[in-house]
């Protein structure tokens, strides 16, 4: 997976080494020599991450760094700090200015692009529910607020196979957080099947197999997006990329700072709840795109969307698909005489009685307007009639109160049924169309069938 990085560094040789060594591994690379050519690059170019050497004559990387996550078109792109020597002072103010990561110089290869890999699988999953987010805001679906996108009060994990060790790495955590202790990986896995905002999981425990408990929980369905923050004893290495391998989402080195893992614990935790407000979002935007919002029932391009798969079943030899369209009589004057608001009123109440006419395996929608259809999976004209004489009786049979009115309601149906292999969502609603207009023309509050002969 490639990517495009930025990379920010006021030495020359540095750039040009650093710039090398990602473009043998197939990324994409620009360079800037200062804080606001970085800045100016990043708004125009939106790289997936940037890679920021702190010390720079004028602005320096914490500067930059706090300048592009106080942008909101910025804040989501990975920054990268770049460190000449490994300072904990260093390290916590670049984490308090918003990086994601570190890396000090002189820069490991096998660390460098195991972070760069992370990261870049995080900004890809990120950028596609954004562009998910921005599709449905187009198509006029209001964002959910975003009250969630705080880091505080977050339910942790945390997995060492040393209970006294456990225990001090769940009181630094304390202040901010509620730990969950657990020194079995069976048990730590069943726990974060609850609702879990991170795991902080010993890796190097001799006690304990904790990279076995990080795949167990990257495998299960429940626990698959939990962060993961790994305590590692980083001169081992194998274990350390093993650990990266399998896909957590941050390390910290063991003896563990106090301050570092709380720094951590926030910011893998605004990620999480950032990512999971996107899904919420696409998740509702979707169901708005399927549902009509005076009805709440299915809308016609969903209605469509089903049509199409059921046909291709019963012209696949499965069995036959009938639709019922069915439209209000006279809907015109209840709106003229009580209004357009009571006139919702009704196109609500029809849609509930429609709702409970049908049968659970069928589909009713709102088609437009005061029209309604219902798509009706293998099943037979002369069901799909007795359904439609049904539905046609659930209106007609009762008068509808309209605030303190009551009044008479009827509709007009047409019924069609799939036949052959020949028929595509249009021939079928053809079908039942023209025999609605029938129904209209031959007195109403009638169903009639049309076929392809007839
Ligand atoms: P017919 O029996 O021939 O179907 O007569 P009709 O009056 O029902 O048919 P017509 O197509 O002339 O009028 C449909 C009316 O439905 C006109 C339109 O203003 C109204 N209508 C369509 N959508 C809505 C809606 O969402 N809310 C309300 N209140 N009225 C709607
Ligand atoms: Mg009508
Ligand atoms: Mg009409």
């Amino acid at each position: 997976m490639t990517a495009r990085i930025l990379l920010v560094d006021d030495s020359e040789g540095g750039r040009r080494v650093l710039e090398a060594k990602l473009t043998s591994e197939y990324y994409q690379v620009a360079t800037a020599a200062n804080g606001p050519e970085a800045l100016a690059l990043a708004a125009t170019n939106h790289p997936d991450i940037i890679l920021l050497d702190v010390v720079m004559p004028g602005m320096d990387g914490l500067d930059v760094c706090r300048a592009l996550k106080a942008d909101p078109e910025l804040r989501h792109i990975p920054v990268v700090l770049i460190t000449a020597h490994d300072s904990q002072d260093l390290r916590i103010a670049g984490l308090e200015a918003g990086a994601d990561e570190f890396l000090s110089k002189p820069i490991d290869d096998v660390m460098l692009f195991a972070r760069l890999r992370s990261l870049t699988r995080l900004k890809v999953m990120v950028d596609e529910l954004q562009e998910r987010e921005e599709t449905g805001r187009r198509m006029g679906m209001a964002p959910m607020p975003a009250n969630r996108l705080g880091a505080g009060g977050g339910r942790v994990l945390v997995a060492d196979g040393d209970p006294a060790v456990a225990a001090a790495l769940a009181e630094d955590l304390a202040s901010e957080h509620r730990p969950v202790v657990e020194t079995d990986p069976e048990q730590a896995l069943i726990s974060a099947r609850g609702p879990i905002d991170l795991a902080v999981i010993n890796v190097s425990s001799g006690a304990f197999d904790g990279l076995r408990l990080v795949a167990g929980l990257r495998a299960g369905a429940h626990s698959r997006q939990v962060p993961i923050l790994a305590v590692a004893d980083f001169e081992d290495r194998p274990r350390l990329l093993k650990a990266l391998d399998l896909g957590v989402n941050d390390l910290i080195s063991w003896p563990v700072d106090p301050l570092e893992l709380r720094v951590r614990a926030r910011t893998l935790i605004r990620r999480k709840r950032y990512a999971d407000h996107l899904r919420d979002t696409v998740a509702q935007s979707m169901e708005l795109a399927v549902t009509d919002q005076l009805t709440g029932l299915n809308n016609r391009r969903y209605m469509m969307g089903q049509l199409d798969l059921l046909l291709e079943r019963s012209a696949a030899g499965g069995p036959p698909t009938s639709v019922v369209m069915l439209d209000i009589d006279h809907f015109k004057r209840v709106n003229d005489t009580l209004g357009h608001s009571q006139g919702d009123e009704v196109l609500r109440e029809v849609a509930v009685r429609l709702a409970s006419s049908v049968r659970a395996v069928d589909l009713p929608c709102r088609y437009g307007g005061e029209e309604f259809a219902v798509v009706m999976p293998a099943t037979r004209l002369s069901d799909a009639v007795r359904i439609a004489e049904r539905i046609r009786r659930a209106m007609a049979g009762e008068a509808f109160f309209v605030g303190d009115r009551e009044m008479p309601v009827t509709v007009s149906l047409g019924v069609s049924a799939s036949e052959g292999t020949e028929d595509r969502p249009e021939s079928l609603l053809r079908r039942a169309d023209e025999a609605l207009y029938e129904a209209k023309a031959a007195g109403r509050n009638q169903v009639v069938v049309r076929t392809p002969r007839a």
